[in-house]
């Protein structure tokens, strides 16, 4: 009886073309994925997927089109890399999850989180004007395009406007042609602020500066850098996304850096996935010397911007520095998903477990606390577009970073901060956490005052805890 069913069993065909153009394209073998669920256990955003990681690859797997081009999951995607950096197979789910909402934008199937799409059409638009993303205009044109939504986060705005948190005119930007290098060039670090740190993370900008300065590292912005087009362009546009880091990476080895330290960890990310590209496609490289008419170096070091102190000040710098030790600030730092992964890419070697940001705050006298959640994402990328998502990943972090028993969350990224720290008022929470850049703190310990390091932009109020400490008048 059995014998006679699968005999008699319909012989399904199996056609595999978007597996085949993903290995094309992306040189990702799917067939690889043995449905292991590493991607899937490990994904912040499994809560709200249709399907799961796994079952996408399984999709693709078996040729299901309909499945993988029409699921939420790809358009929700966080590109966190959390699933890229756990795979045993070493496929890069979340290029495998870009490729599929580009794909069905080639395919004219309406985007299935039409607010994703919005977003990254206004912020490639926004670059192609002025080289930089102006943030009070995506915001404007986004809660413009969803007016259902244009309510959601007028709080958080007038909160930024009052703090002086955005520039209300946009700076076009260019870079320069034939840019000379300067005669000191090579002894200082080139800091490449991105978009953020001159706009709504200004507080960053200004306690990383003064903190270079009082561990006597020489810091220099070179002039006409360009936004590195963040996960707008690596989801919708890959050749803006390799060219606009390989634009910066010409200024900076034509004005004769040797390391560029990025304190934002998506620019820090994505210019190291563009030397990545570059150094494991020939063909890539050669197109892009032909687009920049420039052949490169790869001859600067990208850093982020813990990193760097780390390597050039270090524990002994800092504690030598510091006059009014952290003693009794319970501190859990935060590094978000990008600054470490995936480690093919950023060739860091604790991926889940970063350890420079204790090192530095221990050295100026901070009692920093054990956390399992300080590589975990926090929904940046979908900051404009779901907020109510950010509100529960964020909102998250929080709470777990209470219940270990931190009195305030260090971090060193603008995007994570916003999460954090601004968005911290919509949350429900039994108490707020103050969020500090870890610049700020280390400012505090040097003995430099609340406004050297702008703690007065910080949205939720440091300053009692601060106080109570002594650490402040
Ligand atoms: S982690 Fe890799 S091998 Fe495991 S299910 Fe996901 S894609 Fe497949
Ligand atoms: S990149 Fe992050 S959010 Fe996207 S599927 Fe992978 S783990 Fe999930
Ligand atoms: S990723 Fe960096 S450069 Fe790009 S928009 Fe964000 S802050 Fe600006």
């Amino acid at each position: 009886m059995e014998k006679e069913n699968l005999t008699t069993a319909p012989i399904v065909e199996i056609r595999p073309h978007l597996a085949q153009q993903i290995e094309r394209e992306l040189g990702q073998n799917v067939y690889l994925c043995y449905q292991c669920v590493k991607c899937t256990s490990g994904c912040p955003m499994s809560d709200f997927f249709d399907w799961q990681p796994n079952q996408i690859m399984r999709a693709l797997q078996l040729g299901q089109e309909d499945i993988a081009l029409h699921s939420v999951t790809p358009w929700l995607c966080a590109a966190c890399q959390t699933c890229t950096t756990r795979c045993p197979q070493g496929l890069d789910i979340n290029g495998i999850m870009e490729f599929l909402t580009r794909q069905a934008m080639a395919q004219g199937i309406k985007p299935k989180v039409p607010e994703v799409a919005i977003f990254n059409r206004a912020f490639l638009r926004q670059l192609r004007i002025w080289g930089r993303l102006y943030e009070p205009g995506l915001m404007v044109e986004m809660k413009l395009s969803q007016p259902q939504s244009l309510f959601e986060d007028i709080g958080l705005y007038t909160r930024m406007l009052r703090k002086r948190k955005v520039g209300f005119f946009p700076k076009l930007v260019r870079p320069p042609r034939r840019p000379r290098p300067k005669s000191h060039s090579t002894q200082a670090i080139a800091y490449y602020p991105g978009c953020s740190l001159h706009s709504s993370a200004r507080e960053f900008d200004q306690s990383a500066r003064a903190v270079c300065k009082v561990l006597d590292l020489e810091i220099v912005e070179p002039e006409g850098w360009v936004c590195c087009g963040s996960s707008a362009a690596h989801r919708a546009d890959p050749e803006a996304a390799l060219k606009l880091p390989l634009q910066n990476f010409k200024l900076f080895e034509q004005g004769g850096f040797n390391e560029v330290t990025m304190p934002c960890a998506a620019c820090y990310n994505r210019h190291q996935a563009a030397l990545y590209e570059i150094r494991h496609h020939p063909q890539k490289r050669q197109a892009m010397e032909n687009v920049l008419e420039y052949r490169f170096q790869d001859s600067v070091k990208v850093t982020t911007l813990v990193e760097a102190i780390s390597i050039h000040a270090g524990k002994s710098k800092v504690a030598e520095r510091t006059l009014k030790p952290l003693n009794g600030l319970r501190v859990a730092c935060y590094y978000g998903c990008l600054m470490t992964r995936p480690p093919a890419v950023t060739g860091v070697a604790h991926v889940e477990n970063p350890t420079e940001m204790e090192s530095l705050l221990t050295a100026a006298g901070a009692e920093v606390i054990d956390w399992s959640y300080k590589t975990t994402c926090c929904g940046a990328a979908h900051s404009l577009t779901k907020p109510e998502i950010v509100w529960r990943l964020s909102s998250k972090l929080i709470v777990e970073a209470q219940k270990a028993s931190a009195e305030a969350l260090a971090v060193a990224c603008p995007l994570c901060h916003t999460n954090l720290d601004a968005r911290q008022f919509q949350m429900s929470l039994e108490k707020p956490l103050p969020v500090l850049y870890f610049t700020q703190l280390l400012g505090i310990a040097f003995g430099l005052s609340p406004a050297q390091v702008s703690l007065e932009k910080n949205l939720t109020d440091p300053f009692p805890l601060l106080r109570s400490k002594g650490l402040i008048g």
